[in-house]
């Protein structure tokens, strides 16, 4: 098996395994119990929470647990919305965002917000002039993402911050895709709201965090018990959390040690390798302004679908067409529609994310096997697409 789907979803560290495990067994006490086995829950939370903030340059303070980013971005857009919504009506983002940005977005638009998504160039980067028009005296918040997890382009956050800050407007990113894969500093930033998920860097699934800078404020989104200062209800997934905050550590390590530089050189040698050896590809996304980890390509005349099934199915490699949240539909990519790309090239992009277990050889096997997956489906493909979209004639390209 050559796993390049990390962008998805990493595989848990041993270390951080072995840091959770007695919090699955012995140490199963709940956080909030006053005896001394609440106690031992509680301080193992704390200590994660104090490891996210130490990432990040923030304060424990500053860190609300949760159940991933999911939840966080679902927290920091409804909680600003209804925190500010007597102030004005209007959010900004980008026509890039994950699923998990863009639906809570959707059902505030439907609520009677107003949302502006804002366009991208043709690497991906958002367009900052756009942006900056379009804040207005009664835009409440910002939202944009980091890095895109589907091109792995990297966005001017600091610049989008300074933008808000001076505007008095709230801004949240998403930073899923980078955190524990480069430097990410909060204050450099200037966000006031960050979201990170766990198993996007060798934690557990189920585990995350929201930033929200002192003074920041905005409404709960699950409501129950005092845990958190209330700011998040519920029982905390202890020994989820405390294998993020292994993860945390072993990440500030990691990058240290030059562990994701190596990961973007082997990017580099698979992205040479594709350009050189495979006819009809196209890079996805900034050349240099990406996180290590992430390779896009289009490659003509294929559907992406078909190319990680039959990448998997021969070569046993796992990849993806970008947003497992978009698995199963031969939509094209919003994302890469957003870029520029023609409906054909916009069905075929394939995201092959790197990790800091990915090696030379997996790289090289992949490069070897390629051309002849591609060359088969090629033959295949209107058959194919014929099969699975119904018998639909199509202009895939
Ligand atoms: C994975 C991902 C999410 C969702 O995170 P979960 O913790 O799985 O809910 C949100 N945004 C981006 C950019 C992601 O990559």
């Amino acid at each position: 098996m050559i796993y390049l789907d990390h962008a998805a979803t990493t595989p848990l560290h041993p270390a951080a395994f072995e840091a959770m495990l007695p919090y699955l067994k012995d140490n199963f006490g709940n956080p909030s119990s006053l005896h001394h086995l609440g106690k031992a829950a509680k301080f193992a939370v704390e200590e994660a929470r104090e490891s996210v903030a130490n990432l990040l340059n923030a304060r424990p303070a500053e860190i609300v647990l949760n159940s991933g980013a999911t939840e966080g971005n679902n927290h920091a857009l409804k909680g600003i919305a209804a925190r500010l919504q007597g102030k004005g009506k209007h959010i900004v983002s980008t026509q890039i965002e994950h699923d998990a940005t863009l639906h809570p977005l959707l059902q505030l638009e439907k609520a009677g917000f107003e949302i502006t998504f804002v366009g991208v160039d043709e690497n991906g980067v958002v367009r900052l002039d756009e942006l900056e028009n379009s804040l207005r005296a009664d835009t409440i918040l910002v939202s944009v993402m980091h890095a895109n997890n589907e091109l792995g382009t990297l966005q001017p956050i600091a610049e989008i911050g300074r933008l808000c800050r001076a505007r008095g407007i709230v801004f949240h990113c998403d930073a899923c895709q980078s955190v524990g894969h480069i430097p990410v500093d909060v204050k450099a930033l200037n966000v006031d709201l960050l979201t990170l998920s766990a198993h996007k860097f060798y934690g557990a699934k189920g585990a995350g965090a929201l930033y929200i800078r002192r003074g920041v404020r905005l409404d709960a989104l699950i409501e129950g018990g005092h845990q958190q200062k209330g700011r998040r209800a519920g029982t905390e997934n202890v020994a989820s959390l405390v294998a993020m905050g292994a993860a945390c550590q072993l990440a500030r390590e990691a990058i240290t040690r030059g562990d994701e530089a190596r990961v973007a050189a082997l990017r580099q040698r698979l992205i040479a390798g594709i350009e050189n050896g495979v006819s009809g590809a196209h890079l996805n996304g900034h050349r240099v302004q990406r996180v290590p980890g992430i390779a896009n390509f289009s490659f003509e005349g294929i559907e992406g679908e078909g190319l990680i099934l039959e990448l998997d199915a021969r070569a046993g490699v796992c990849a993806s067409t970008g947003s497992a949240c978009a698995a199963g539909s031969l939509d094209p990519s919003p994302v890469l529609l957003a870029i520029g790309l023609e409906n054909g090239l916009a069905r075929a992009g394939t995201r092959f994310s790197l990790g800091r277990g990915t090696t030379e050889a997996e790289i090289d096997e992949l490069l070897r096997q390629l051309p002849e997956v591609l060359e088969s489906l090629r033959v295949l493909s209107p058959a194919v697409r014929a099969a699975l979209i119904g018998g639909q004639s199509d202009d895939a390209g």
